[in-house]
């Protein structure tokens, strides 16, 4: 019980201080969706947070999603969740059959198995595009350098609605310069929804034009 009250608390501090960035960086109130990163969380520990009115969640494996969130869809009206780690091919199905939204498209093998299945399951999940801004070899997502093309590519060849982009910071940088270089692809791509920031920096991101944060351990507590 005691830990349901502090999702609760927790959550209600994080939408406040989601306001309060929005507004010092005179933005429109409203104007950052928060998608709350339940990643190894139980169903027990997710469901006081979807009682408290949140309906946007984020989870980074399929497998653990599936065991979860078709019950939890089940109890509540409006659940949105997005897929916001790396995707395997041979999960790509189950991915495009359970998720809402598709944080990871971050290369062409994976945007051409995703076209494939939004084809066959006539199921339509919004997609972004991972960025490496950071250029790390250990991370996924597609070079900044090439990130133009890639949407591109997905756009034009594979008639892909790509609608947003995703990035994380190198964990030991200031995150302010790749949130604003996420900003500077979108801009140039036209695409409006930027997915920026977690528990730790996401009010920076919000003064550098978040749409959405991906809020985990400030909600749920550690991992
Ligand atoms: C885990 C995770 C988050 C949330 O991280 P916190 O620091 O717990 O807020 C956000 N984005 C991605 C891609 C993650 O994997």
């Amino acid at each position: 019980m005691e830990h349901s009250v502090n999702a609760r608390e927790n959550l209600e501090r994080v939408r406040a201080a989601i306001a309060a960035a929005e507004a010092e960086a005179g933005r429109e109130s409203g104007a950052v969706r928060l998608v709350a990163v339940s990643k190894t969380k139980s169903a027990d520990e997710i469901r006081p947070v979807i009682e408290a009115g949140q309906r946007v969640f984020g989870e980074n494996r399929v497998q653990e999603a599936q065991s979860k969130w078709p019950g939890l869809k089940a109890e509540a009206q409006g659940i949105e969740l997005h897929l916001i780690g790396p995707l395997q091919s041979n999960k790509t199905a189950d991915a495009v059959a359970l998720f809402d939204v598709i944080q990871s498209v971050d290369r062409e093998k994976i945007a051409r198995e995703i076209a494939r299945e939004i084809k066959k399951q006539d199921r339509h999940p919004g997609l972004y595009v991972q960025v490496n801004t950071g250029s790390e070899p250990q991370k996924a997502g597609i070079e900044p350098e090439e990130a133009d093309a890639f949407i591109a590519m997905c756009r034009d060849d594979l008639d892909l609605k790509i609608t947003g982009l995703m990035c994380i910071p190198p964990v030991d940088e200031n995150p302010g310069p790749h949130f604003a270089l996420l900003g500077k692809i979108a801009g140039k791509n036209g695409i409006k929804t930027l997915s920026m920031g977690m528990s730790d920096d996401f009010e920076t991101a919000i003064g550098l034009g978040a749409t959405e944060v991906r809020v985990g351990s400030a909600i749920f507590g550690a991992r």
